[in-house]
């Protein structure tokens, strides 16, 4: 099913990304984690892709297959074309065409000063061009509340993300944040910019400390007081800081789905028992439009 079907329905779409297991781990280890997580009934699940292409595309082909054949929940496959050439991207869009896959994350990537930089597609709004020329895909994109970090203004990076919705794009997923107004205000300045297709608020659950650490340093997302003060409060007590992440999700995903958002996509950071807790609190809300 393309996503673009599912916001015809009459509720919040509530979505789930994950990732492939790191070179370290088996691939079973996902396997086994994607049962839990089908059993929150998400709308759809969407899987990361590896800047460096090659095998990565593969793997996260093939866990979108599963989700699909073995659960029934429509997959969302992440593509990224920083390092790519036309002909590699042409060989994953075949295989996402031999996998029935129909919906597509189109990315630029972040740019890695170790892995040599392609020059077919600078930035995203060319490779969902590519694509929606390509084939009958569902094509989303991704947009930043507090603007991408190579962005100058905002201004500037609401007038790009309106190019990739122009060249195609038909639902954008956020960054995550901490601070909703921040993605109210980025809705609002996104609608008045006439980007008028469907945003999925992105929110992630902290729950333990070098995750946070991680974010601040990679996502730049501001923390609120409340959230600092949580994060210190509980810091050396794994499972209060654990229960006081998940119950901080939920008033995130609650207020948002209070003001009517058009869907909330979930980092579940591959924790199906984090993503399940949050799901069961909100499951009454998603169908209360
Ligand atoms: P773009 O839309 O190209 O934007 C990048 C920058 O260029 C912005 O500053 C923008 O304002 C500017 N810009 C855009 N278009 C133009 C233009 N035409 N002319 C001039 N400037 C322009 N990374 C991965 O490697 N794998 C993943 O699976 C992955 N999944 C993600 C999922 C989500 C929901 C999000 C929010 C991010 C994800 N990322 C992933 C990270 C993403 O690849 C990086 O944030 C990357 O730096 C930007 O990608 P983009 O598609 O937003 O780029």
């Amino acid at each position: 099913m393309k996503i673009s079907e599912i916001f015809e329905q009459n509720k919040t779409v509530f979505s789930f990304e994950v990732f492939p297991p790191k070179k370290t781990s088996s691939i079973d280890s996902i396997y086994s984690k994607l049962g839990a997580l089908s059993e929150c009934k998400p709308d759809f699940i969407s899987v990361t892709y590896g800047a460096g292409g090659g095998g990565a595309s593969v793997l996260t082909a093939d866990i979108c297959k599963a989700i699909q054949e073995q659960y029934n929940i429509p997959a969302m496959m992440h593509l990224t074309c920083v390092n790519s050439s036309k002909e590699s991207v042409e060989e994953v869009l075949k295989l996402i065409e031999e996998y029935k896959i129909e919906n597509i994350l189109a990315l630029r990537g972040d740019i890695v000063p170790d892995l040599p930089r392609q020059t077919d597609f600078m930035h995203a709004n060319e490779l969902v061009t590519y694509i929606k020329e390509r084939g009958d895909f569902h094509v989303s994109g991704a947009c930043y509340p507090e603007g991408h970090p190579e962005s100058d203004n905002m201004v500037d990076d609401i007038l790009n993300l309106k190019r990739k919705v122009e060249a195609g794009a038909e639902h954008l997923v956020s960054q995550l944040f901490f601070d909703n107004n921040m993605f109210y205000e980025f809705q609002e300045k996104a609608r008045l910019a006439g980007i008028n297709v469907p945003i999925e608020a992105g929110i992630m659950p902290v729950v333990n400390k070098a995750q946070i650490e991680r974010m601040v340093t990679t996502c730049g997302a501001s923390l609120p007081a409340k959230f600092v003060k949580m994060m210190n409060r509980f810091e050396h007590s794994p499972e209060a800081l654990r229960d006081a992440g998940i119950a901080y999700a939920i008033d995130q995903v609650v207020d948002l789905m209070s003001q009517g958002v058009d869907g909330v996509h979930l980092y579940t950071m591959n924790q199906p028992e984090v993503a399940k807790k949050i799901s069961d609190a909100v499951a009454s809300l998603r169908c209360c439009q």
